[in-house]
């Protein structure tokens, strides 16, 4: 579901058409669909309010700071993952009450930023992180609330670079180190253990996986409990899928109504942390065509975005619906063709194997490029980063400037030597 709609051949978002959009701001550039956004953040919170949980929106998805104050104000919390990321959440205005920090190489630094602004509480990935933790936080004569992540050693169907809880993998903490730390947790005195997290990978369509994940956990708390340990937290992280082709992911509903029993009658807090869910289909990446390139084995597509602009497709093979923003009545010659940035690498492509009817000059949209597109972004092969604009109703806001090349060299020095 999302507000990027054809209606005579022609894309609206919401209210506006895009093809304006995109002469007014040019291209590359990313647009976002405020409803779709607000929706889709409605959509998890509804479907979990019986336990009224903490929705910590994943800062990584897409780290725009109006994107983020949209979803603070609208209640979110927030999901970290660097000094960067708090940065962000500090200027949005984030109560430090709603912000959980994952990562598996947290910094002094950045540990101690995040003790001095009082976050909830740190999903602790390692017992080194923890000894760290406890070290920085006597040092500060503060007591720190953390949540153990558990890597829960289960397989999804997703791509091998997202999967996030096997224990091949480098996050969280398996059963024994969990159960060594509760078990000398005498020795951590400014240190509160308050939960238990799990963050088991991105892009998951079936719920199997995560209560195969939510009942390991849950075991574990089952287990602390007959101890006399009673924790106020259970983070059961992100990774619910989104459509990009022909996936049939669960709905917010379809989660609940399966994780819910599980949670039920339990007497903690419910944290989720989905990113990709609120924002992935709530962004469309608006490119130009440069070239037509025939070659005698194929024909591409050369448009003025590229794999530093968006680079799932390189890095993952991940696959994007790419459409004309405006299709065309009049068919000319279509033939299979790779949709391929201006990148001195092979693997800079879009799409590929595409039939589309487009001339030079042309405008494609990319769906689905709402997560891990801009905030995966670079400045590779010296390329300006996007703008990006936000859409509500018919009205547009310019929520990040396009950089300039000015700004690709800000921080250089040239130094005779
Ligand atoms: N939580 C943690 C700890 C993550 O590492 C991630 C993404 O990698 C997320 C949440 C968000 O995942 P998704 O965007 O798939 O919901």
């Amino acid at each position: 579901m999302h507000y990027f709609q054809y209606r005579n051949n022609e894309l609206y978002c919401e209210k506006k058409k895009v093809i304006d959009i995109a002469k007014e701001f040019g291209t590359p550039l990313y647009l976002y669909s405020y409803r779709t956004i607000t929706e889709h953040f409605d959509k998890i919170k509804r479907a979990f309010s019986c336990l009224d949980p903490l929705i910590c929106y994943s800062v990584k998805a897409n780290s725009n700071l109006t994107i983020l104050k949209i979803l603070v104000e609208r209640g979110a919390g927030l999901d970290i993952v660097s000094g960067g990321e708090l940065f962000r959440a500090r200027l949005v205005k984030c109560p430090p009450k709603r912000i959980v920090y994952a990562s598996v190489g947290k910094t002094e630094k950045e540990i101690k930023e995040a003790i001095d602004y009082g976050i909830l509480l740190f999903n602790v990935e390692s017992l080194p992180e923890l000894v760290r933790i406890n070290k920085l936080a006597k040092s500060l004569n503060k007591k720190v609330d953390v949540a153990l992540r558990f890597n829960p050693d289960i397989s999804s169907s997703t791509h091998r670079y997202i999967v996030t809880g096997k224990k091949e993998t480098k996050f969280g903490m398996d059963i024994d180190s969990i159960k060594h730390i509760f078990s000398s947790w005498d020795n951590y005195s400014s240190i509160n253990l308050k939960g238990l997290h799990i963050h088991i990978g991105s892009q998951i369509t079936q719920a199997e996986p995560f209560i195969r994940a939510i009942k390991r956990v849950k075991n574990i708390m089952d287990e602390l409990a007959k101890d006399g340990i009673y924790l106020d937290y259970l983070n059961i992280g992100g990774g619910l899928g989104i459509v990009y082709s022909e996936e049939k992911p669960q709905s917010a509903q379809d989660f609940a109504d399966k994780v819910l029993p599980l949670l039920k009658g339990m007497n903690f807090k419910l944290i989720l942390e989905p990113g990709r869910f609120i924002v992935g289909n709530a962004g469309i990446l608006v490119t130009k065509v440069i070239y037509i390139k025939d070659t005698p084995i194929k024909r591409f597509i050369i448009v003025d975005a590229a794999m530093n602009d968006l680079i799932r497709p390189a890095l993952y093979g991940a696959f994007h619906r790419i459409e004309p923003l405006r299709k065309r009545a009049d068919v000319f010659e279509k033939k299979l063709s790779d949709i391929v940035g201006p990148v001195c690498e092979s693997g800079d492509f879009l799409g590929k194997d595409r039939e589309l009817n487009v001339k030079e000059g042309d405008y494609l949209v990319v769906f689905g490029a709402g997560a891990y597109g801009f905030s995966m972004s670079s400045n590779y092969n010296s390329r300006p980063r996007a703008r990006e604009v936000l859409v509500k109703g018919n009205r547009t806001y310019l929520i990040r400037e396009r950089e300039t090349y000015q700004d690709l060299v800000r921080k250089e020095r040239i130094v005779s030597i």
